[in-house]
This record gives C-alpha cells, structure tokens and sequence, in this order.
C-alpha cells in the first residue's frame, strides 16, 4: 500500500519528498500533522534498510521533527518504528508524531517490567556479544 502511495497510484498528502524518501500525512493520525517517512524502495524493516540509505532517512526524520515545531506549534514530537510487531504496513515506515504538554497521549505508555536477580547481566551480555561490544 505505501509503494501505491510511492508510485502516485493512491493519493496521499505528501509532505517531504526526496530521492530515496517519501513522508506524506497519516490519514489516521495521533494527533494531527502526523507523518509517515518510508523510504521509496520496498523494504519490510528498520533492519532491512540499505546502509546507504540510512544517513537520508534519519536526516529526514530530524526535518519532519522540526518542522512539527516550526510549521505545527508542536512543542516536540513523538519518533517510532515499529518491526514487524504492531506493524500495520509492512513497508518500513517512521512515525513522527507532534507532541505538546498535556495533549493526553497515552498508548506510548507502555507496560514496566523488572529484571529478576542476574537477569540484567545476562541480558547485556547477550546484547553485546551479538553487537560485539
Ligand atoms: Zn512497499
């Protein structure tokens, strides 16, 4: 569906558009001015996308979260990727989300766990090793 929107096939409000990147408005948004940045080629996740790519997307995710102070009002903004996981789409797709004080945004509330005793030495161990930290 986003690669529709991409190629002009579906209409969207397209907000920033680049060689690699499109953002355009969710049409059911958070709060509104809310963008989707997905990059032109098809790929399902953030680890799917091309190194080369990865400099333009993340430069582009900081201009759509400035612009939804500049152009918004938003006093900041909410940045999120999902993987797979609560996915909707499966085309990478980069959530900015403007944010103000009291706007009543409660589903980024997530759940808390804690780490049971020496849980948390195996989790970073873990992680490291597959990082090669
Ligand atoms: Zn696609």
């Amino acid at each position: 569906m986003f690669c529709q929107i991409i190629s002009g096939a579906v209409a969207a409000s397209i907000v920033l558009d680049r060689p690699d990147l499109v953002g355009f408005l969710d049409q059911r948004p958070v709060f509104k001015g809310h963008v989707l940045l997905v990059p032109r080629q098809h790929v399902e996740t953030l680890p799917d996308l091309p190194a080369e790519q990865r400099d333009g997307f993340l430069a582009a995710a900081q201009d759509l979260a400035t612009a939804a102070k500049t152009a918004l009002g938003a006093q900041g903004s909410f940045v999120a990727i999902n993987n797979t996981v609560s996915q909707s789409v499966p085309h990478l797709h980069l959530h900015v989300v403007p944010r103000t004080k009291g706007d009543g945004l409660r589903g980024f509330f997530w759940p808390r766990t804690k780490y049971a005793g020496g849980e948390v030495d195996d989790y970073a161990a873990r992680l490291r090793a597959a990082l090669g930290a």
